[in-house]
């Protein structure tokens, strides 16, 4: 008697151009100006004070951040992860493809 097959697949597609680098940490609080906030990842214990680009630093191992890289994070989850990027940056500025 188990009625509980409605609450998924409510909100699926459209959430790639709210998705932010703060979504996949926790975060202090959200600031006004979206700069540096004390951050803890979510999958790890590491904890940092910096901007976006520390977390996103961090989860793609991306090097001269001066961050550590996660530990935890999956190949298939970078994988979600870049292709997020990919959408968002595609969406908020034009891309300009210089073809041959
Ligand atoms: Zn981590």
């Amino acid at each position: 008697m188990a009625s509980s097959s409605q609450a998924t697949a409510s909100k699926r597609g459209k959430k790639t151009q709210d998705w932010s680098w703060w979504d996949e940490v926790h975060s202090d609080k959200i600031g006004p100006t979206g700069g540096a906030r004390s951050w803890s990842c979510k999958l790890c214990p590491y904890k940092r004070k910096g901007g976006a680009d520390k977390v996103r630093a961090h989860l793609l191992h991306e090097s001269g951040h001066e961050v550590r890289f996660c530990e935890r994070i999956t190949a298939e989850k970078k994988r979600e992860l870049l292709e997020r990027v990919a959408a968002n940056e595609s969406t908020s500025r034009p891309v300009h493809l210089v073809l041959p």
